[in-house]
């Protein structure tokens, strides 16, 4: 509140008056402005609600239409879950898991539909012998959705990251040449799921990845760049990606990212020390896709992350600071790696996170923030793993993702009529695989890798060599 000159108050004998009257006036508008804001969460809370109960209604019908007879067309119509595989689940129900494991025959034809290992985690052992039948005939039609690709212009995209890829000299080049390695990860996992994986040159990208490699056993961002946890992890998916982790020395990397976790359980980015959230997320999935978690204090880890958690659900890159949804993703999907998604209060974070979709349809990271394609991936795969995605209208975000489009050159942007780049045509791309998006591959929300692929590199070491046959 503004005072009143020293001068004036000489001069007029009712300043303290009018000074009262301020302060009234600022307190008024201050509890008016309470007021309204309050309002406005209840509305935002209530219709969240209705669009949450609308939703339970739905399932509730598809889940009664699913014991009709009619099966299979009900899947067909995108009602029914077409959710990411759930790799963490495995070490809960591994028992269940490996009964399974006779019924070999029956595993080959449900493998090839996506829906499948959704429905295997949930079913008992009888269900899912009656499931396996109806998903083997299912799989051999092929899904009609899949030949109405709609508009999202998949030619066009994979066009526009393989030039990219192959441009030098540009100036997104320049400014990604440090990023070089995440935009190959970013790029080469939009072109998988699209489906487009074979138009790259596989050995001549995974030469340049080792090439990207320091003694220590991290890797640039690009050859002769210095180490650093971010890219060791893209190295480790494209090669994921690949089938060629063969190549990697696997006890020297996991032990350059093991030797990064500080005494408090949480993980510098490189050896210059700098903590944050984002590098316990990056280090677990790390060691988790080469099988080395053991290597690290998990248990500490997963306090560490715990105590970055605040009052309203979310998560901040160190401990007191403010929730952000790409922070959020990182803290939920280690702790869903790590099998301890139960310390996250569900529909406190759920709230926060469907409160980021704003009227265009779009999601934002923050509060009173534009939204943003990248956040249908952030924002989207937590709401994925924390079971509250149909919080949100997912058809409306469909559509913001799509109007980002480069219709002409291919490429998505951040907003439409944005210019594009390769970090949101990967995060427009998968958050439409989050959103089931007809004919792209669905990818995994912890993993951030096609779903077909975790199941390749967490399966693998069941020694499942049926598994490679999946599609
Ligand atoms: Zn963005």
């Amino acid at each position: 509140m503004r005072r009143l000159p020293r001068y004036l108050k000489k001069v007029e004998p009712n300043a303290h008056k009018i000074e009262e009257h301020c302060r009234k006036y600022q307190r008024l508008r201050e509890e008016k402005q309470l007021r309204k804001s309050e309002r406005d969460r209840q509305r935002r809370q209530a219709e969240a609600k209705a669009t949450y109960e609308k939703s339970k209604k739905k399932e509730q019908q598809s889940e009664h239409e699913a014991s009709d007879p009619d099966f299979a067309s009900d899947l067909n119509d995108g009602k029914t879950y077409r959710y990411p595989f759930l790799p963490w689940l495995i070490e809960t129900k591994k028992a269940q898991f490996l009964n399974f494991l006779s019924m070999e025959k029956c595993f080959q034809g449900l493998l090839s539909t996506p829906l499948s290992t959704f429905h295997l985690m949930q079913l008992d052992s009888e269900d899912f012998c009656s499931f396996l039948k109806k998903s083997a005939s299912l799989s051999n039609s092929s899904n009609p959705n899949c030949n109405r690709m709609g508009e999202l212009l998949v030619e066009k995209h994979a066009k526009y990251i393989i030039t990219v890829e192959k441009r030098k000299d540009d100036f997104e080049s320049v400014v990604m040449e440090h990023l070089r390695l995440n935009g190959v990860y970013w790029g080469l996992t939009t072109l998988d799921i699209m489906g487009k994986l074979a138009a790259v040159e596989q050995d001549e990208v995974s030469s340049w990845v080792m090439q990207c490699q320091h003694e220590s056993g991290g890797f640039g961002g690009n050859i002769g760049h210095d180490p650093h946890v971010l890219y060791t992890l893209s190295a480790i998916q494209v090669l994921v990606l690949f089938d060629k982790l063969h190549v990697l020395d696997i006890d020297k990397v996991s032990n350059y990212i093991a030797g990064l976790q500080n005494e408090d359980g949480s993980f510098s980015g490189d050896i210059w020390g700098e903590v944050d959230t984002r590098f316990s997320y990056i280090a677990i999935l790390s060691l988790a896709l080469l099988h080395r978690l053991d290597k690290i204090d998990v248990g500490k880890a997963v306090k560490y992350i715990l105590s970055c958690k605040n009052v309203d659900g979310g998560f901040g890159c160190t401990p007191g600071a403010e929730s952000h949804a790409g922070q959020i993703f990182c803290c939920v999907a280690a702790l869903a790696i790590t099998g301890s998604l139960h310390h996250v209060d569900k529909d406190l974070l759920g709230w926060w996170l469907c409160e980021r979709q704003v009227k265009s349809g779009g999601l934002n990271g923050r509060p009173e923030k534009l939204p943003d394609v990248c956040y249908s991936w952030w924002v989207l795969s937590s709401l994925i793993m924390i079971d509250r995605v149909h919080w949100i209208d997912k058809g409306k975000l469909v559509k913001f993702i799509l109007d980002c489009q480069d219709k002409e050159n291919g490429g998505i942007s951040d907003r439409p009529d944005d210019a594009v780049d390769v970090f949101h045509t990967y995060f427009g791309v998968a958050g439409l695989s989050l959103l089931e998006y007809p004919g792209i591959k669905p990818i995994d929300p912890a993993y951030a890798l096609p779903v077909d692929v975790v199941n390749r590199v967490m399966l693998g070491r069941y020694s499942l060599g049926f598994l490679h046959t999946s599609s």
